[in-house]
């Protein structure tokens, strides 16, 4: 595997690969590597002839210094991790490799109501952070796909959005969400959660589990009343929202007949950790 730091020396690399008819598939992280990640890299791995990770715990998609400056980080471990994949090569840029300039990456794209809902109302900046470090990273990269987890499912809308956007030609993968035995969702924040704060969120992946399998005998309202009710009566867990999405617009429904594909997403504080999951109705 090789590791590169300096962005010119990557895209130069890639460039070349390119140039010999060679795929790249590209699978961005912030490090504190487990399974979920390494599903990405595996699927990319089957479908490419190279496989590039990055690790870079982007400050400009935070909007809470404290969960930026607490970000688990353990370089040395997730270059091996990598290794172990056959991953080709990781990128691990400083910030002033991804941002030279400080003004020249600023984004200035309306992704519309999409941006709005969920994650993009309760972090206000996150998503253009996002994008800000996707679309460098792709420049540098210039990957013919590029590996997203659903577990950000909002994310990969906004991604794939601006992808097309920019017509930068890049194919965008969709992988699955990989849980804990449990079925809590893999994260690298549930580092950070302690025993009782563990215990205490699998009542998230629960709720989304149990809206799943109700939907037949009860309206989407009344089960996000339920489940919002059971969810606040811990007193570990603050719920940010709860809702059942339209799978294409991310819009709000509040009756099955509204759309096509639900999906339920939730995003909770646990403690002091904030966690996000989400599971596919139908
Ligand atoms: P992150 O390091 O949290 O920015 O995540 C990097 C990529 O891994 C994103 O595309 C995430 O959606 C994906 N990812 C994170 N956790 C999981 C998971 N439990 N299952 C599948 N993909 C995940």
């Amino acid at each position: 595997m090789i590791e590169f730091n300096n962005s010119e020396h990557l895209n130069e690399w890639c460039r070349n690969k390119r140039k010999k008819g060679l795929s790249i598939g590209f699978v961005p992280t912030m490090g504190a590597l487990h399974e979920g990640h390494l599903s990405l890299i595996r699927i990319a791995k089957a479908n490419n002839d190279i496989v590039t990770s990055s690790i870079f715990v982007n400050p400009t998609q935070f909007n809470e210094k404290e969960d930026y400056d607490k970000y688990p980080i353990s370089l040395e471990k997730d270059k091996d991790l990598l290794f172990h994949e056959g991953c080709d090569v990781v990128f691990t840029p400083s910030v002033q490799a991804i941002y030279p300039t400080s003004s020249e990456y600023n984004l200035d794209i309306d992704m519309g109501e999409m941006a709005n809902v969920m994650e993009g109302k309760h972090r206000p900046g996150h998503f253009n952070g996002v994008m800000q470090v996707v679309k460098r990273l792709l420049e540098i990269v210039i990957p013919n796909v590029l590996y997203l987890g659903k577990k950000d499912y909002q994310q990969y809308s906004i991604l794939k959005k601006m992808v097309r956007y920019y017509e930068m030609g890049i194919e965008v993968e969709q992988c699955p969400i990989v849980r804990e035995h449990n079925g809590l969702a893999m994260s690298s924040r549930n580092r950070r959660l302690t025993d009782q704060e563990s215990k205490a969120a699998l009542l998230l992946s629960k709720s989304l589990f149990k809206i799943r399998d109700s939907w037949q005998q009860e309206s989407a309202q009344d089960l996000i009343e339920e489940n919002l009710a059971v969810l606040n009566s811990d007193q570990l867990i603050d719920v940010e929202y709860l809702e059942i999405i339209d799978s294409e617009s991310l819009i709000k429904i509040d009756n099955w007949s509204e759309t096509k594909s639900a999906i339920v997403c939730v995003a909770a504080k646990v403690g002091k950790i904030r966690l996000i999951d989400n599971v596919t109705i139908y």
